[in-house]
């Protein structure tokens, strides 16, 4: 399949991106990566009149450590966040989770922001920067607003951005020393989209034993799914004896899976119960627990 016709633009600021926006409104629509869009167009489930590439806006590349802060330009490539030393050595997490997108080549193409914009449901960049608490920045017609990743991915292919609003960047706060994470995926086929993918991320807390747990569950619904009982019975219990098997069992109850052409439903429930207790544990030994 060919796409419709439509206008190209190709500005080479931020600020011109976004006037283009705004004064084509929902008939316009950013492209990026062109991994996600360029499919959709050909098959005609995308028909915008106006395609506003981003390629040519060096600024929105940059990947920056500062102040512990770790700055990612909008249109930095996955495979360049994965191959990043500083992201490796301070975001693990980041760099495993990127390994499971895709093929190098997708990867090579494929952006930071053009993943987190189009939120596919079983992405693996939502679910991380969920698990990290990201921070996304928004820019509009109106100026640039933040927006925290527990607000920002809005359900199935639907973020909080505006029509007229360019992700720029994303804001992912520094790691303590001594937290522990995982990333585990299930898929058909390697590089496949996840059946089911988990991130777990622990800190120490409070006393001697305590742990902060992050651990969201992606596959299973309308996008990355933070699991608040897990994460409370993480924090309880610690990883000792059957904490970790606990904490499978209730991110399996509270996980919403439907049946599809990939896998029924409760084929990916057991999915997330076993996910989820052995990144736990993996989690755990990397904290050195
Ligand atoms: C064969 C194949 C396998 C894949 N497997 C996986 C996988 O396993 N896991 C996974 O997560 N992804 C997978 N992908 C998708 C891939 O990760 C894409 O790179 C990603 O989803 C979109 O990034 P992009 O830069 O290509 O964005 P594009 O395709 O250019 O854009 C995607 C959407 O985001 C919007 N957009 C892009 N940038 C911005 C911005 N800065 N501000 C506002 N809106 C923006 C676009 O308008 C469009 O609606 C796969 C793709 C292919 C072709």
């Amino acid at each position: 399949m060919k796409p419709p016709p439509f206008a190209y633009e190709c500005p080479t600021e931020v600020a011109d991106a976004v006037a283009l926006l705004a004064a084509h409104g929902a008939d316009a629509r950013p492209l990026a990566g062109g991994q996600s869009l360029v499919p959709l167009l050909n098959f005609r489930l995308a028909r915008p009149a106006v395609l506003v590439d981003l390629n040519r806006i060096a600024a929105l590349g940059r990947i920056a450590v500062e102040d512990g802060t770790l700055s990612i330009g909008a249109m930095a490539r996955q495979a360049a966040v994965e191959a990043d030393s500083a992201v490796a050595r301070c975001w693990p997490l980041l760099t495993e989770a990127i390994g499971h997108i895709a093929h190098p080549q997708i990867r090579n193409r494929g952006t930071i922001g053009g993943s987190l914009a189009h939120n596919d449901p079983a992405a693996e960049l939502p679910a991380v920067m969920l698990a990290l608490d990201a921070e996304m920045s928004a820019e509009g017609p109106q100026g640039t607003r933040t927006v925290p990743a527990g607000e920002f991915f809005a359900g199935t292919m639907e973020t909080a951005l505006e029509p007229d609003e360019l992700l720029t960047e994303i804001r992912v706060p520094a790691l303590q020393e001594g937290n522990g994470w995982s990333f585990l995926e299930a898929a058909r086929r390697q590089g496949d989209f996840a059946l089911v993918a988990v991130a777990v991320l622990l800190r120490p807390s409070g006393g001697a034993d305590g742990i902060d747990a992050r651990v969201v569950v992606t596959g299973t619904g309308e996008g990355p799914m933070r699991m608040c009982e897990t994460e409370a019975i993480l924090a309880a219990r610690g990883t000792d004896g059957d904490a970790c098997e606990a904490a499978g069992d209730a991110a399996a109850q509270a996980s919403e899976p439907a049946d599809d052409p990939h896998a029924p439903a409760w084929y990916r429930r057991k999915l997330v119960a076993a996910l989820t207790r052995r990144a736990c544990r993996e989690a755990a030994t990397r904290m050195g627990r």
